[in-house]
């Protein structure tokens, strides 16, 4: 769709810098990708910096039926910031000038495009931390992590982002500027469309500001490197530690293919006959942490661990940690397409989740990876592919409908934190009843009756399915 060219001319009255409005063939195309592996062009792409801003392309947006796509940094997995149907994507990846901490609220209010990252760095000079830590933390935005729900490795103990958030200013489809919950830690007045927001990737309004908890830096933390020869004994090891009394901050899982990987992008060292290590991270009262950093150097003894190794010191910690960072650059190296899904198990199914993953690999003859935040049960299966061969991606259409399959047969989702976008829409009535879908469905339907909000995500159309050979 093009964009009626007197709405165009009445953009410009909204959007004053022009420079802020980008149509050249060159920013189109840029703005037609993300980290999935998805592509389609958008006819505008407009970077907002105020809440007036946004509302004013939404009104125009809303009378003109428009589609209108919101965008962070699109290091969306699932195909989120997409422009399906074309229309606008609105960029507010250049919006990241507040980031205000107030210490004794414990909040700190930000502004959409600021880097996660930036918020527990802002936190930390103060005592305080902002908990939710993607892997993407140093570039993608809150915006972005707000819509999706993301998750990281410290949300084990911490929880994920929409237990952080406590208010919104969000425009509507309508370009209503609106206000949910606010600074306080408690707030039951109403239906919470604070949460409601949070995790409706983009669908139902655009976040022009967040309201964040932090909570209490804690004063010191450990990590521990475990090493095993079987892979299902790592799977065991997670189940062991969660129901000895420890929360640790993190439990991060490294498969033997993403373990060589590592090693042969950056040789830090890692034991590359292991086929699997655990990361664990505990933090918090200094006496506590090394009392249970014993516990657990204990129980790995006994669930069938080759070797363990503790960081002495920080920056040895930061050595070991390089690793699990390092995955994702590591096994693209091997062919040029990454599909890197999220589906995730109750954590007593992480053992038999992690045998069906095997399975998998050896049944439709994949180069599977499985690495991820296995302490809550969601690991991360990444296919690598190359998208140009047609027979090998009918086997990872195949693939991963099993990994859907059998994710969903323990009791799991087919998402834990990238979203379903349009990676994973085909399969929404796989987890969803039609009743529950409907229910979704009118809620959309309410908050935006036109359907101009990133249309074509999360709701499956009629009859479609994965389609990765064509
Ligand atoms: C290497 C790598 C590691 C990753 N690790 C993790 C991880 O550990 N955990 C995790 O959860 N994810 C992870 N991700 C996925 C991704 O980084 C997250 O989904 C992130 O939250 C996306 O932020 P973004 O700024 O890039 O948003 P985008 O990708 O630009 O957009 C994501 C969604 O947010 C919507 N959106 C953007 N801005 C707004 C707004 N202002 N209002 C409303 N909706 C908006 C978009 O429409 C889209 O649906 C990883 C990705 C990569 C590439």
């Amino acid at each position: 769709m093009s964009i009626p060219r007197n709405a165009f001319q009445q953009m410009k009255m909204i959007i004053r810098d022009q420079s802020r409005v980008l149509a050249s063939e060159e920013d189109l195309v840029s703005y037609g990708y993300d980290a999935s592996f998805g592509f389609y062009l958008p006819d505008l792409v407009v970077q907002v910096n105020s809440a007036e801003e946004t509302a004013g392309i939404l009104k125009l947006a809303n009378r003109f039926k428009i589609p209108v796509t919101p965008r962070g940094q699109a290091s969306s997995l699932s195909g989120g910031p997409l422009p399906v149907k074309g229309g606008i994507v609105l960029d507010v990846s250049q919006w990241n000038k507040k980031l205000i901490v107030d210490s004794e609220d414990l909040v700190a209010v930000v502004s959409p495009g600021v880097v996660t990252a930036q918020i527990d760095k802002a936190a930390a000079k103060y005592g305080l931390m902002y908990p939710p830590d993607p892997g993407s933390s140093q570039m993608s935005t809150i915006a972005g992590n707000l819509a999706e729900n993301s998750g990281g490795p410290r949300c084990l103990k911490y929880g994920v982002t929409k237990d952080y958030v406590i208010g919104l200013e969000v425009v509507t489809p309508q370009g209503e500027i609106m206000r949910t919950g606010g600074r306080t830690v408690k707030n039951v007045s109403g239906y919470d469309l604070t949460k409601l927001i949070v995790g409706s990737e983009g669908t139902l309004g655009v976040i022009t500001e967040a309201t964040l908890r932090l909570v209490p830096r804690p004063p010191s933390s450990r990590t521990l490197m475990i090493i095993f020869d079987h892979f299902i004994d790592s799977g065991k090891m997670v189940t062991k530690i969660l129901t000895s009394g420890i929360l640790p901050a993190k439990i991060e899982m490294m498969d033997g293919a993403s373990i060589r990987a590592v090693e042969a992008y950056k040789p830090l060292g890692l034991p590359t006959d292991a086929e699997a290590i655990l990361l664990v991270a505990l933090d918090g009262h200094p006496a506590a942490v090394k009392d249970e950093s014993e516990k657990i150097a204990e129980i790995a003894k006994n669930t069938g661990a080759k070797e363990i190794k503790v960081a002495k010191t920080d920056q040895e910690a930061g050595e070991l940690w390089q690793a699990r960072k390092l995955v994702s650059p590591a096994i693209v190296r091997t062919k040029p397409t990454k599909i890197s899904e999220d589906a995730t198990v109750p954590r007593s199914k992480i053992p038999e989740f992690c045998a069906r993953l095997q399975e998998i690999k050896m049944k439709y003859r994949i180069d599977l990876v499985v690495f991820g935040h296995a302490g809550d049960g969601n690991l991360h299966p990444n296919i690598i592919c190359d998208k140009r061969d047609k027979k090998e991606m009918e086997r990872v259409e195949k693939a991963i409908e099993a990994i859907f399959h059998a994710a969903l047969d323990l009791g799991g989702t087919l998402s834990g934190e990238h979203g379903i976008g349009t990676m994973k829409s085909a399969f929404m009535p796989w987890e969803f009843s039609p009743e529950a879908l409907d229910m979704m469905k009118r809620i959309k339907t309410a908050w935006d009756p036109n359907n101009i909000l990133n249309p074509s995500k999360i709701f499956p159309v009629p009859g479609q399915r994965l389609v990765l050979s064509e």
